[in-house]
């Protein structure tokens, strides 16, 4: 079963001072002012080089044809990238510092470069990003440029698949995944240094991955624990003073980008805006809020006429269909993504992106976790706006509502805005406890105490906030704590009724696929699950069933959403 991934973090607002927007930043406003200062002592000696980078060093001091060779074409195009400026002073940061903050826009080479340059290093590398598609495509990026194949030196690795081996030294990581590794992993098998990538985006996960660092970080150096791995925290919008403040760590800053990227005003719809782009010939990612949106801009599109590839980006695709994103077509395409596409991944061939300046956001109300679109902050807006401009030169049009100077800064990080069950039962079951790791943001009691109480309700936490034994097992399971609770309770009754289990699998499966009928078409999937009156759940498992057999079959004769079902089959094969 897949992560009942939450949904994702933004950024935040631990500091008062403006970070400077996309906007200003493309205007020429500078990038905070570059500093430079050792971290606090700590006793590292370097690890012994296993792999010389001296063609590398060669290669920058000359870019020959002569001294790059040795390099792939890949590798070869990555050297005039900005962050190449500070390659000297990270190797030195991470020599004599236990953490290291790296800001640098948006195709600048932080996902990409750093993890390298260290491992060329000999250090082992492990990077987190905030989702999976992110974790797999720039692992795959890193390999080809290495010229390897996934899975040897370089791999990934996430809650639903891995491509990784025992040569592995650079891993490319969900901040979930990292985090439970973190608090249940081997110590010994960590890696040298941990980078936790986009850290503006701050899900709850990384979050909580930094806090777990820091309480380790401060055992250390009081005698009281192993060393744990040098940390390096990198955005192209973060707010390096505080951090820097906090840990007493050296901040890098890389200044300027590959390409540049041109704003245009908006014309009459993102649909026309789409289309006119896509007529000129340029491939176009627009972002909107959510799966219902994109649904209706690819029927606008279709009803205008458009002449281009249509091509939906959302978490609930399948691999296979998110892949198709990336490859090219005879004629241009337009990408309609949520902020799925937001940060880390480059698709190539962008040209321009649209943004709707809307996201759907979680926020806990009386308890419960509801999703509404919102306007982004302009740490989103940059982000989104350098998803082009990384191969090429890019254009950008904001269609949002509200003027890009009258965005929040940033949006408040996830873990002050979401239901904490999830994330308290992991720390309960890890011997942390919620209440007590050193948080950037803490977390509102009041949602602390909501989650203790649930958690106590569905018999996952004793008294003293204790797990109990189904606590632990729910903790295991990639999905949110209630249907973990389903799963848990289906599994022991699988002994006496033999087949519930698979049942409560493909459940678990349809609702991680948000529900694979489409609503407005009951009478249509009713005819699949007749008599079931009593449970949503039940019926859907009934229609899922049904459709199973009957496959191949088109969806949309039975009411059925052919992209969900797709999704749940895919889930419930995991
Ligand atoms: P950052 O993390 O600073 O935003 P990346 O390291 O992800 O930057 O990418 C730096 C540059 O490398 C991109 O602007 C682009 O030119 C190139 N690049 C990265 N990934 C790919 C890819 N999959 N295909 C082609 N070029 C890529
Ligand atoms: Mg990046």
């Amino acid at each position: 079963m897949s992560s009942m991934a939450s949904p994702a973090g933004r950024a935040h607002l631990f500091s008062r001072k403006p970070i400077p927007s996309g906007i200003e930043l493309l205007q020429g406003n500078k990038l905070p002012e570059h500093r430079f200062s050792r971290g606090p002592f700590s006793p590292w000696s370097p690890p012994e080089k296993t792999t010389p980078d001296a063609v590398l060093t060669r290669a920058l001091a000359s870019k020959t044809k002569e001294a790059t060779d040795g390099l792939t074409p890949e590798k070869r195009e990555q050297l005039n990238l900005p962050i190449y400026q500070i390659r000297e002073k990270l190797l030195r940061a991470v020599d004599l510092s236990d953490v290291v903050v790296i800001t640098a826009e948006t195709g600048a080479g932080k996902s990409t470069q750093v993890p390298q340059m260290l491992l060329d290093q000999g250090y082992t590398v492990t990077m987190t990003q905030p989702r999976r598609l992110a974790a797999s495509s720039v692992a795959l990026r890193i390999a080809k440029e290495r010229g390897e194949e996934l899975g040897e030196e370089v791999g990934y690795r996430h809650a639903l698949h891995e491509a990784v081996s025992s040569d592995s030294k650079l891993i490319i990581s969900t901040d979930g995944f990292e985090l439970r590794k973190a608090l249940y992993g081997p110590r010994h098998e960590q890696s040298d240094v941990l980078i936790i990538d986009e850290f503006h985006e701050r899900n709850q996960s990384m979050d909580a991955l930094l806090a777990v660092h820091e309480k380790r970080l401060n055992e250390y150096r009081h005698g009281k624990g192993p060393k744990p791995p040098k940390l390096i925290i990198m955005s192209a919008t973060i707010d390096a003073e505080t951090l820097s403040e906090r840990f007493g760590a050296p901040v890098l800053t890389a200044k300027g980008r590959a390409y540049p990227i041109e704003r245009r005003e908006p014309g009459e719809s993102i649909a026309h805006d789409a289309i006119s782009l896509a007529y000129q010939g340029k491939n176009v990612l627009v972002f909107l809020p959510g799966k219902p949106e994109i649904r209706a801009m690819q029927d606008q599109l279709d009803e205008l006429g458009v002449d281009a590839e249509v091509l939906p980006l959302h978490s609930q695709l399948t691999a296979e269909e998110q892949e198709r994103c990336f490859q090219s077509f005879d004629r241009a395409k337009i990408i309609l993504a949520t902020n799925i596409a937001e940060t880390s991944i480059t698709i190539p061939d962008i040209d321009a992106v649209i943004d709707s300046g809307l996201e759907k956001d979680v926020e806990l109300v009386d308890g419960v976790e509801t999703l509404s679109a919102k306007d982004v902050s302009k740490f989103n807006v940059f982000q989104r706006m350098g998803r082009c401009g990384r191969c090429g030169p890019g254009v950008y049009i904001y269609h949002g509502q509200t003027p890009i100077d009258q965005l929040a800064p940033m949006p408040s990080p996830e873990i002050e805005r979401v239901a904490l069950e999830k994330l308290f039962l992991t720390l309960s079951c890890a011997g942390e406890s919620i209440e007590r790791l050193p948080f950037l943001n803490r977390p509102p009691q009041e949602n602390i105490d909501l989650a203790r109480k649930a958690l106590y309700q569905l018999n996952l936490l004793g008294p003293t906030d204790f797990p109990t034994e189904e606590g632990r097992r729910v903790s295991e399971l990639p999905v949110d704590v209630r249907t973990g609770k389903m799963l848990a309770r289906a599994e022991e009754m699988d002994r006496s009724t033999p087949g519930l289990l698979e049942n409560a699998i493909d459940i678990a499966s349809i609702i991680e696929a948000e529900g694979i009928v489409v609503p407005e078409s009951k009478k249509r999937w009713r005819k699949l699950c007749e008599g079931e009156f009593e449970s949503d759940h039940i019926a859907q498992l009934r229609v899922f069933h049904a459709a199973k057999e009957k496959a191949p079959f088109v969806a949309d004769n039975f009411g059925i959403d052919a992209t969900a079902f797709r999704r749940a089959i895919e889930m419930s094969h995991l």
